[in-house]
Order: C-alpha cells, then sequence, then structure tokens
C-alpha cells in the first residue's frame, strides 16, 4: 500500500480498488494530468489493519461510480469501519451492509457540460449521504462559483473550493498567466509541478466568498495543502454520519 503524501498524517488514508486511468478523464485531474502517487496498473488498497483508527476515502485516482459495485466490495472485503466515496457523477446509491455510506461529489469537474468555468451539477434535494460538494475553482470562473456556493449553502451543503493547478498553460487566459506564474515556471506542489497560485494566494482569494457563507471552505489551509493542517474532511464525514443515523432511525 503506498500513502498519498496529501492525506499521510492527516486520519484520512487513500484507496483504489480499480486498475486503469479514470475513465471520466477530467481535464487537468490532479491523478490523470500529473504524476500519480501511485500506479494506474496497480490497485492500492489499504489492509483492515492500515485502516484501523482511520477514515478511508475511497478512489483516489478514481470515481467511486466506475465499477461501484468493485468498490462496495473492497470495503466490505477489508472490513472498513469508517469510509467515504468520492465522485463526479451524481449518483448517491452507496450502501454498504445496509447503511448508506458518506459521498463527496465533484460538481463542476470538467467533462461537458459540467465544465469547470461554465455550469455544475445541481442536485435539487440533496441527500443525507452527500457529504459536501466539492468545486473547482480558479481566478476566473468567480461566477460559477458564486452560483454553486448560493445553491447548494441554500440546501445545507457545505462546500469545499479547490484550486486548480495546471500542467498545461493552455487552460489559463493570458491575462490570468502571470498569477499562475505561466512566464516563471511551474512550483511544486505536494510531489508535482504546476502553474498555480500560492496556498496565501488562494486564501486571500477565498476569503470574500468564505465569509459570505459559513459552510464554505477552502481544501487545506493557508500555509499547507496537506490535510493534516485542514481537517475538512473529518469534520464533514462524521457530520454526514449523525446526519444519515438520523435519518434512518427516524
Ligand atoms: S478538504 Fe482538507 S481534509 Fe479534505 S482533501 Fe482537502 S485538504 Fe484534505
Amino acid at each position: 500500500m503506498i500513502t498519498n503524501p496529501k492525506t499521510e498524517g492527516s486520519g484520512i488514508i487513500g484507496c483504489k480498488p480499480q486498475i486503469g486511468p479514470c475513465p471520466n478523464q477530467c481535464p487537468e485531474c490532479f491523478y490523470n494530468d500529473s504524476n500519480p502517487y501511485c500506479s494506474f496498473d496497480d490497485v492500492n488498497i489499504p489492509t483492515e489493519n492500515e485502516a484501523k483508527d482511520k477514515v478511508v476515502r475511497m478512489n483516489d485516482l478514481h470515481d467511486s461510480n466506475i465499477e461501484r459495485g468493485l468498490v462496495i466490495q473492497a470495503v466490505k472485503d477489508n472490513h472498513y469501519k469508517d469510509f467515504f466515496f468520492n465522485t463526479s457523477i451524481s449518483n448517491f446509491n452507496f450502501t454498504v451492509n445496509g447503511k448508506l455510506a458518506p459521498v463527496v461529489l465533484t460538481v463542476n469537474p470538467g467533462y461537458h457540460p459540467y465544465n469547470t468555468d461554465d455550469d455544475f451539477i445541481k442536485i435539487d434535494n440533496p441527500p443525507a449521504n452527500l457529504m459536501f460538494v466539492r468545486a473547482r475553482i480558479n481566478l476566473w470562473n468567480d461566477k460559477l462559483i458564486n452560483d454553486i456556493c448560493q445553491y447548494y449553502s441554500n440546501r445545507k451543503v457545505p462546500v469545499v473550493l479547490t484550486y486548480m493547478r495546471y500542467t498545461n498553460s493552455k487552460y489559463i487566459p493570458l491575462m490570468y498567466y502571470d498569477n499562475y506564474g505561466v512566464n516563471q515556471g511551474k512550483k511544486t506542489h505536494i510531489s508535482n509541478s504546476y502553474y498555480c497560485l500560492s496556498k496565501k494566494q488562494e486564501w486571500v482569494e477565498s476569503l470574500a466568498i468564505r465569509e459570505s457563507y459559513p459552510q464554505v471552505y477552502l481544501c487545506g489551509t493557508w500555509y499547507s495543502s496537506a490535510c493534516r493542517y485542514c481537517g475538512n474532511c473529518l469534520r464533514e464525514y462524521f457530520a454526514t454520519k449523525e446526519r444519515i443515523d438520523k435519518k434512518e432511525n427516524k
């Protein structure tokens, strides 16, 4: 089992039961468009013991709705106690041993029509197991990000903003080249190089929107993208479990 450097030491551990690249092929996905921390050609599955006392994040490098049966089976086979799923497809039917499980949905993943800058997946009646929605943010999709924050805040669904980092400058409008350091060169982020804002810039850029919506958070902190300094996923995981319990015990 290879540990994702982003989640290392955070109480979250990644799991990838599928083989091969994610067929969603979302443009500039952190995993598909750079050198991922583990191979596409192999599974990366923590044992029951490795996952003990941790929350398992299903599907680094992939989507939990692709081969969903196999993904759920990996949870069962390894007797994971705490786990959540990740997808950019609006299907929340993740039931393990008769119980609904938390799911994170990326709402503007980049595939048509949910392009990062133009449109997003709308869930009018969010299910109890929608843990939060993730929005891909950059310096030029502020209108869409506002719409996402408003739409989901009205439905009491937390939003986590993840700033885009680009391996290919063709996705960056010319007028933002300086902000993303296109002419200066790529910067190392976790273990790969990207055209990107600094964490401090991300923090400052997102401040206004985070101040307007109490349940909107930044992925990471002003100084680091490491999960151990952030804690959003752990907090929302346990909040979602409470919500599911309340709903199922009604
Ligand atoms: S929101 Fe926080 S805990 Fe979740 S993936 Fe981002 S950095 Fe990690």
